[in-house]
């Protein structure tokens, strides 16, 4: 009988989800797919978008790995990220908006993977802390830490796929002052409510999506103020009036932050958005990919086969702009690697390669050069698997008009619809425009409102006024703290 090959899938996020079903699609075909088993350090499915209030170490004492918010809703549209063998229409039974909150797309990437009856092969509340690689049995050994069973277990395999994200540990700048600032520092990793900060003034240190969104959600739920700060360039959208963008933090004394301009403000709490480190601390070192966040990582063939030992994988490590079509047509690549329906080169050519994509990659010199790019290289992974394809020219459009309406509006963004390039729909708005929708429970989201909320009536007004006339208005301030 032949080998049967042993797989180990580290993470049940998005990222894991989408290789368990890339497996199962094929056995569905009739192939006969390895033994797989998928370690997960959390209780639950999804990742990061498996929500958890808590900061710091778990109940385990492992490093909490989630970095979502309470109140946060996608920040880009539904339309392109939709797995093209899983629609929005096909999980919702109706249409819903482009841009729903956490609970509801993880309700969606929950439903693909209930349907394929993957759960099975995931072993929840186990850790790993260490792999390592024998190169006589040319094997791996996953260690990891089952918390139910208090048991630390060791296996060997033919094959590991790294799919633990990249958005769990803080690169954490320190500033002269910090040490004796009086209020409170914390990285965006450990944000969780934003009515935390209501009635204060926040600085945000970051001028990317976190320092965006995080100052989006502190406006929305009443704070002071709301400052940024930027190392190279602003943001540049026209904000609200009690929002600033200065440039960069040089110190605090006392409440006192102090900019390069010159400038100062008072502030009551900061908030580090300065960004992740891919981290990954059960890798030995000749295992270990080292790497900026970037649209093409080096030593990945094809993204994903790792270059210095093939046998290993990773998933979902590039700069997104793409995601969960992104980490499909990866996984049904390596799926398809391991399962030798694919053949890879040797390491020159997989080298050589990989120099091509990077050296294509610098001459990227605008956003839309970077989602073209990666558009670009999920057809041609597409290309080669048999995961559905969809018009990916037509979802580098979205993120065309989605950059735009952004740009137009950054408060009201989020009730714009698009139109899936896979069934055709258009979404429809949500029964509350995002800046007074309270409550994101998919409960709220699902069902039309049916008692009046006394806050989204208070905040109607100022709503209603396009964000640059809100600049102006001398009432908006008032506005804000009505909620
Ligand atoms: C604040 C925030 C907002 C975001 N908003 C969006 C958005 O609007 N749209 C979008 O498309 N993307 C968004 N993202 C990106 C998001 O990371 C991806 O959508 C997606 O979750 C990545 O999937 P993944 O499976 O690669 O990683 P993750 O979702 O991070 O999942 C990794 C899994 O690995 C597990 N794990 C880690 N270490 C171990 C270990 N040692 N042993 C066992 N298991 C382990 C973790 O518990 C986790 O379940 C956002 C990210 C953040 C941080």
């Amino acid at each position: 009988m032949p080998h049967q090959k042993r797989i180990a899938i580290i993470g049940a996020g998005p990222s894991g989800l989408a290789q368990l079903r890339a497996f199962q699609a094929a056995a569905e075909k009739g192939a006969a797919i390895p033994d797989i088993v998928c370690y997960e350090k959390q209780k639950d499915w999804g990742g990061m978008w498996n929500y958890t209030w808590r900061t710091g170490l778990d109940e385990n004492g492992e490093q909490v790995h989630g970095s979502m918010y309470r109140y946060l809703w996608s920040n880009g549209p539904k339309e392109c990220l939709e797995f093209a063998d899983y629609s929005f229409d096909e999980h919702f039974k109706r249409p819903i908006s482009s841009y729903p909150p956490r609970e509801v797309l993880r309700d969606y990437i929950q439903g693909r993977v209930a349907k394929a009856g993957v759960r099975q092969y995931i072993r929840f509340n186990n850790a790993v802390k260490a792999v390592t690689f024998d190169e006589a049995t040319r094997k791996f050994t996953v260690t990891a830490m089952d918390y139910s069973a208090d048991t630390l277990t060791q296996e060997e395999y033919d094959h590991v796929i790294v799919a633990t994200g990249h958005f769990s540990t803080p690169n954490m700048p320190e500033f002269p002052g910090f040490a004796s600032f009086p209020g409170r520092i914390l990285h965006a990793h450990d944000f969780r409510d934003a009515m935390e900060f209501k009635d204060k003034d926040v600085l945000l240190v970051g001028s990317s999506y976190s320092a965006e969104d995080i100052g989006s959600q502190c406006y929305k739920y009443g704070a002071e103020s709301v400052t940024t700060c930027y190392r190279t360039k602003p943001m540049g959208y026209v904000w609200p009036e009690n929002w600033e963008e200065k440039q960069q933090l040089v110190r605090v004394e006392g409440n006192l932050a102090h900019f390069k301009d010159g400038s100062t403000k008072r502030v009551d709490a900061i908030i580090l958005c300065t960004g992740y480190r891919h981290d990954f601390p059960f890798l030995t070192d000749d295992l270990r990919l080292k790497t900026q966040n970037r649209l093409w990582p080096q030593d990945l063939y094809e993204g994903v086969a790792y270059t210095p030992n093939p046998q290993l994988f990773y998933l979902g490590m590039q700069d997104l702009w793409y995601s969960f079509n992104l980490f499909d047509a990866q996984a049904w690549l390596t799926r398809d690697m391991i399962m030798g329906r694919i053949s890879l080169p040797d390491r020159t050519v997989m080298e050589a390669l990989n120099q091509h994509w990077r050296d294509e990659e610098l001459k990227i010199a605008c956003d839309a050069d970077a989602y073209e790019f990666q558009g670009a290289y999920i057809a041609r992974l597409i290309a080669q698997s048999d995961y559905p394809s969809f018009d990916i020219e037509a979802v580098n459009k979205i993120f065309l008009q989605w950059k735009k309406d952004k740009k137009a509006d950054i408060m009201g963004y989020r009730n714009k619809c698009y139109t899936s390039v896979l069934t055709g729909t258009t979404a429809v708005p949500h029964h509350t425009p995002w800046l007074w929708a309270m409550d994101d429970s998919q409960d709220a989201y699902l069902r039309p409102p049916t008692k009046p909320d006394t806050r989204r009536r208070e905040r109607t007004t100022r709503a209603l006024i396009p964000t640059k006339k809100l600049a102006a208005s001398t009432t908006s301030k008032r506005l804000v703290r009505g909620g």
